[in-house]
């Protein structure tokens, strides 16, 4: 047999980086500031609802569109919390994780050779979709430290070959959310050249001092053209239910569901259930799953200032951007040290090797930190190419309030080990 079986294409997909860094985590019980995977159990109604369903024996086959009372629920959620009108019998799918509604967003709208314009650095999921679609991602870098969207780097991104605008806002992993003059601009884009719009809007609930988050299907000509795609599992932290969904006008959202029915033809029955009930809680639940994380997203910038860490305070999602070269010379040094070990990293160079902060590999030290300190993070380099991204690392704060600041002082340590 072939030694490579993976066709070309997805080579470059081989494992996420969240696979190899939680296994790193694992192997070596590190503090997981890494995987976005929520350290706190889901609300109570929405766990004993799921039983419930399993106990009432429904077991079976969920229709492909997903179980009414869920669909009901997503339409009425989105009536509620960003007066969106969608009809539940055509204008709502439920997929396999929001991952599965935009995989089969690409797959159902793009052509061989189509492109899709998204904001870079993008959930890493994209570029994958796009490779199964034979499409191609573009991509519009939002560069640090700001993160914000230049209009224009967004117009000039779009050709003759733009099928979709691929837009996640609340951002992963930046923690931006798109402003009133962001939002207006992609809009307009998307208005001028009649493309569709596919928003990953899994972190719907999660913004902070008072960057509220708009869906753009809500701006004047948008709601035509725009898939809204939100996850259960992010919202309710469950995130191993992968129960997520497309609201959009009919046309779209049948196209999804063509391609979706292929992939998973339909999602686990019972906890389609269960996240109905949790979509049907009332306004304080999400008051209070805001506030919650709000005081996480507090324990991890006072962890951060009180080891002389510099992070903007991110608008939105349970992730902060830092920049590693604050861990100074000896993050350089571990960095380099793991693009020669057996992880075969790229090779960090003798510039690192010799504890120069100025090419900091990120990559490299995430693969690193495990083992040499104890703690797990993420880099931003693997969410796009702009070589901005190589000393950005991606900390996660959706955990306990004492693994948070474990983490961030086990990363500290870093800098102060020199
Ligand atoms: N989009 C973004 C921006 C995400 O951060 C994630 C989860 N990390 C997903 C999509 C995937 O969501 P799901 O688990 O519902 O497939």
């Amino acid at each position: 047999m072939d030694e490579q079986p993976l066709v070309e294409r997805l080579r470059p997909f081989d494992a996420t980086i969240f696979t190899e860094i939680t296994a790193l985590a694992v192997r070596h019980r590190a503090v997981n500031l890494g995987q976005g995977a929520p350290g706190t159990p889901g609300p109570d109604e929405v766990l004993e609802a799921a039983v419930d369903a399993i106990r009432a024996g429904r077991n079976q086959y969920a229709p492909g569109w997903g179980v009414r009372p869920l669909r009901e629920a997503i339409a009425a959620h989105q009536q509620r919390h960003h007066g969106l009108e969608y009809d539940p019998a055509s204008e709502v799918v439920v997929t396999a994780g929001a991952t599965e509604a935009i995989t089969a967003a690409v797959l159902a709208l793009c052509e061989p050779g189509d492109e899709v314009v998204a904001l870079s650095p993008a959930y890493d999921s994209y570029a994958a979709a796009c490779a199964l679609a034979h499409a191609r991602l573009v991509e519009v870098p939002l560069s640090p430290p700001a993160w914000r969207l230049d209009p224009e780097r967004l117009r000039a991104a779009v050709t003759d070959r733009t099928r979709l605008l691929l837009v996640n806002t609340p951002h992963n992993p930046t923690g931006r959310v798109l402003d009133p003059d962001e939002r207006a601009a992609v809009a307009a884009v998307a208005r001028e050249h009649d493309l569709v719009v596919v928003t990953d809007e899994v972190y719907e609930h999660l913004w902070f001092d008072g960057h509220v988050h708009v869906p753009l299907a809500a701006l004047p000509g948008m709601r035509e053209r725009t898939l809204v795609v939100s996850s259960g599992g992010k919202t309710f932290s469950v995130t191993g239910w992968k129960v997520g969904w497309a609201c959009g006008p009919r046309p779209l959202v049948h196209a999804v569901h063509a391609a979706k029915q292929w992939l998973s033809f339909s999602n686990a029955t019972p906890q389609q259930y269960a996240v109905a009930t949790g979509l049907d809680l009332p306004d304080t639940w999400f008051d209070g799953y805001r506030a919650d994380h709000a005081q996480r997203r507090a324990t991890m910038l006072d962890a951060l200032d009180a080891h002389g860490l510099e992070a903007t305070a991110p608008e939105g999602t349970y992730f902060v951007a830092l920049d590693a070269r604050q861990l100074g010379p000896a993050a350089a040094r571990i960095a380099a040290g793991a693009a020669d070990g057996p992880t075969d990293g790229p090779t960090a160079g003798a510039q690192a090797a010799a504890g120069d902060t100025a090419d900091l590999d990120g990559l490299a030290l995430c693969r690193a930190l495990p083992a040499a300190h104890g703690v797990a993070a993420v880099p931003l380099q693997v969410f796009g190419s702009d070589p901005a991204l190589r000393p950005w690392l991606r900390l996660a704060f959706c955990k306990p309030h004492d693994e948070i600041r474990e983490g961030v002082a086990r990363l500290a340590a870093v800098r102060d080990a020199a």
